[in-house]
């Protein structure tokens, strides 16, 4: 008896890994071939998996982390200490640190109300304003926030006015798309994350993807120590180590298997969430405008009040459910303060309002029906 209560008021997490039972098979041909280190066919197969979700021009690098596929991207694109890089201000700080390891400057911009990413309007506010304190910026860093594609087209355009690459930051949004094509493929570079909370898993892991094979081998080669080629240890330039583990690799390779499996069962919880909670009037979802196809990598929901979200995820937690609050936007984070932002007040909205609740593509019709009782129980 004791035991079946304690199960069932077992931990919900907000967004756990999720092993597809095909992992093991690429983990331990690795070791039958002893192919143990950052190099190896499930590195290459990886990849070649990737190319061919993402679609035809992507070339993926597999990497360390996410966060090393900023740092690759910035130094791609010959970010220095000299320059001004753009950041959406609504996002977790994994996006903009890379540009402090260049000792370069973010200068943040906010979101707009139907993605709650970066705003095209603002962006270009904020171009023209950097331009006239005289530098223009070397580069745009915009996100797919919780699996919602940014607005593609208009802040391509600006991109292209201005001359100004993007690095597009999907390391939430695996398997989203926008009319059609997949995000991850929509920057002049694009990161993934394979993190252990992200839609799939390789532990820690992460991707740059480029549209060319030059990128792709100039990727690896500083992914690599930037080596020389030949048996000489000869250095031209500073290299780092952020090659994927031929380990980790099998994982990503067996997660590939699933993808669009846990996308659909991630939007079935976003669907369910929808259908329990549509109709209490202090709730609010973050619908898909047309052609837009979000992962909903994590359902939220938006409260009337600062105060509701504070008490929910309470409520949650006191329940043994994991809830968080959105991002923290970088331009409140003590951290970066000092660095110039554009604001219109829709990311602090967001975050005061929002909460993310349990999105795992494992979480069972159970655990959604005992998050969903707890929030009716609120407004009740
Ligand atoms: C997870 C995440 C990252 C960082 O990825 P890691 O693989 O954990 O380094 C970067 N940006 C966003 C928006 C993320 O959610």
């Amino acid at each position: 008896m004791a035991k079946n209560v304690s199960k069932l008021n077992s931990k919900i997490w907000l967004s756990a890994p999720h092993m597809s039972g095909h992992e093991e098979k690429f983990i331990k041909e690795a070791f039958n071939t002893n192919w143990i280190a950052p190099l190896g066919p499930n590195v290459n197969g990886f990849e070649k998996d990737l190319e061919s979700y993402l679609g035809v021009n992507a070339h993926v690098a597999a990497l360390t982390t996410g966060t090393a596929a900023i740092h690759l991207a910035l130094l791609l694109l010959n970010v220095t200490s000299k320059d001004e890089v753009i950041c959406q201000t609504k996002t977790f700080a994994a996006s903009v640190n890379p540009v402090l390891y260049l000792g370069a400057k973010p200068v943040f911009v906010d979101s707009e109300t139907d993605t709650w990413n970066m705003c095209p309007i603002l962006l270009e506010q904020a171009i023209n304003d950097r331009i006239k304190k005289g530098k223009k910026p070397k580069a745009i860093i915009v996100i797919n926030l919780y699996g919602m594609p940014h607005k593609v087209n208009e802040i391509k355009n600006i991109s292209n006015k201005y001359n100004i690459p993007i690095v597009e930051d999907s390391a939430e949004a695996l398997g989203s798309c926008y009319f059609n094509k997949k995000c991850g493929t929509f920057g002049k570079l694009s990161v993934l994350s394979f993190n252990g909370n992200k839609i799939i898993t390789t532990s820690g892991g992460g991707a740059l993807v480029s549209n060319s094979t030059e990128t792709k081998a100039k990727t690896i080669f500083l992914a690599t120590q930037a080596k020389e080629p030949g048996i000489e240890y000869s250095h031209k330039v500073i290299g780092y180590n952020y090659r994927m583990s031929n380990i980790l690799a099998g994982i990503g390779r067996g997660q590939m298997e699933v993808l669009d499996n846990y996308v659909a069962l991630r939007r079935k919880n976003y669907s369910y969430y929808l259908n329990e909670l549509e109709s209490i009037k202090d709730i609010n979802f973050l619908i898909e405008p047309e052609g837009f196809f979000s992962n909903r990598w994590l359902t939220c929901i938006k409260l009337s009040t600062k105060q509701m979200r504070e008490d929910l995820i309470k409520l949650l937690q006191e329940h043994n459910i994991e809830a968080r609050p959105s991002w923290k936007p970088m331009h409140l984070q003590p951290v970066f303060k000092e660095y110039p932002s554009y604001l219109n007040g829709v990311s602090e909205d967001i975050y005061n309002k929002t909460m993310c609740l349990p999105s795992g593509s494992n979480l069972s019709k159970n655990e959604l029906n005992r998050i969903v009782k707890v929030i009716k129980a609120y407004f009740e």
